[in-house]
């Protein structure tokens, strides 16, 4: 890397990430901006990494076992036929995933960021139109390379790129977790749903497990959109689960839009896009965080084939030409998700475990579930 003073916007996920990524790929200075005090709340909800995608992200020093995980090996679609209390299971899938705490995962990589990154919690800032940073007390700060990551609603993207507005998918994610008390279960639960769909999982909690649930539906009406989550869910879900997401405090719940993004570019300048601030893929193709840090773990290659005394020019061509298409190739997988599995869902009741096989190989056909494995140029540093 041609060394310099590198800003971070954002210090979530990506932020923490490429804090790590400046640092090893021999910056000189490196300060993360985030608009949040203090710890990012810890919400409890569930965030999942494809074995194989942590496990290059392992060989990458991303990650590691310190952070408290459950495994999940395959995901079983269940179907409300008033049989059975959890429903009748149309098909068993393998499914091999971590899933996390999503706050359990982020004060991991907190940890990670190096001692000599300044992180500045508190700080909302804007980047003008020459790149520099501007501060709340109206400073303005020059940096060699400023790197958006402040998520699907970044103000840096805005700036750079103004035209990129996330596209709404016409339905939304509600999210919740409630305690878990029953037997460690180690499969993902899918509820089949008439153009909906549920998706349930077990993560570690700060006491004991919890159950991560989700529900993608369109919202129907105006007003407030919770009794018709309510609704439903008890009309719809097999009665074992419906309890479990009817019984979740209001406060332990949330509701998320969901949208597609693909931008022109991921590098304007010096500035860099990252993560979600890059490109929003809906969350049926499970891969938010793994995309996230590869796109950290890409651009500290990048600086390391740049070199000592390389240009920025370089490092910035070598990140885009290898992120830019992997996120969009992302968005495609996601939004073809969402048209099967909610805006046009099969007749669940004639499904056969054949014909669901078939389903989800035409929904997935470059095996981008989970995330696409990082490119060769980069894993073998
Ligand atoms: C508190 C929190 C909880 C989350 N929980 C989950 C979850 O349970 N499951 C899941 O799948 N995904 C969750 N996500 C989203 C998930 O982190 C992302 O989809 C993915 O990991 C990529 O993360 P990101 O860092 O790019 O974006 P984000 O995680 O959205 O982080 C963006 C960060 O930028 C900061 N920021 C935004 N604008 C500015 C600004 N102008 N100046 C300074 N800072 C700014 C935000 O405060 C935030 O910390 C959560 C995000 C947050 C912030």
């Amino acid at each position: 890397m041609p060394g310099g003073r590198v800003a971070v916007i954002g210090g979530s996920i990506t932020g923490c990430a490429f804090a790590l990524a400046a640092v090893r790929g021999g910056a000189d200075e490196v300060t993360v901006y985030e608009r949040t005090t203090g710890e990012l709340a810890d919400r409890g909800v569930g965030i999942a990494l494809q074995v194989d995608r942590y496990a290059e992200l392992v060989d990458a020093g991303y990650i590691d076992d310190s952070t408290p995980w459950r495994i999940v090996t395959n995901r079983k679609w269940f179907l409300d036929d008033g049989t059975s209390p959890r429903g009748r299971v149309v098909w068993d899938q393998p499914h091999a995933f971590r899933v996390y705490n999503w706050g359990q995962l982020w004060q991991g990589l907190r940890r990670r960021v190096p001692a000599e990154v300044e992180y500045r919690g508190g700080t909302p800032v804007t980047v003008d139109d020459a790149g520099r940073v501007c501060l709340p007390d109206g400073t303005r700060e020059h940096y060699d390379v400023v790197i958006g990551a402040d998520g699907y609603g970044s103000a840096v993207r805005e700036a750079v790129f103004p035209s990129a507005v996330p596209q709404f998918s016409g339905y939304v994610m509600w999210r919740g977790s409630c305690v878990w008390e029953h037997e460690p279960i180690d499969h993902l639960i899918s509820i089949c749903l008439p153009n909906a769909q549920g998706v349930m999982y077990r993560i570690p909690g700060s006491v004991g497990d919890r159950m991560s649930w989700g529900l993608y539906t369109a919202i129907t009406g105006t007003g407030d959109p919770r009794p018709d989550l309510l609704a439903q869910t008890r009309k719809y879900y097999p009665p074992f689960w419906a309890d479990l997401v009817t019984g979740t405090p209001e406060r332990d719940t949330l509701i998320q839009p969901i949208n597609d993004l693909v931008v022109d570019a991921y590098t304007s300048g010096r500035t860099v896009l990252a993560g979600d601030a890059a490109t929003i893929a809906r969350p049926h193709v499970a891969s938010g965080a793994v995309k996230a840090l590869q796109d950290a773990v890409a651009f500290e290659a990048a600086c390391r084939a740049a070199g000592p005394g390389g240009s920025w020019d370089d490092v910035l061509a070598r990140y885009q030409a290898e992120r830019h298409p992997a996120g969009a190739a992302l968005v495609r997988v996601a939004r073809s998700m969402g048209y099967a599995m909610v805006e046009h869902t099969p007749d669940w009741a004639a499904m056969t475990p054949d014909l669901m096989e078939r389903w989800w190989a035409a929904q997935n056909p470059d095996d981008g579930f989970g995330g696409h494995a990082i490119g060769a140029s980069i894993s073998a540093r």
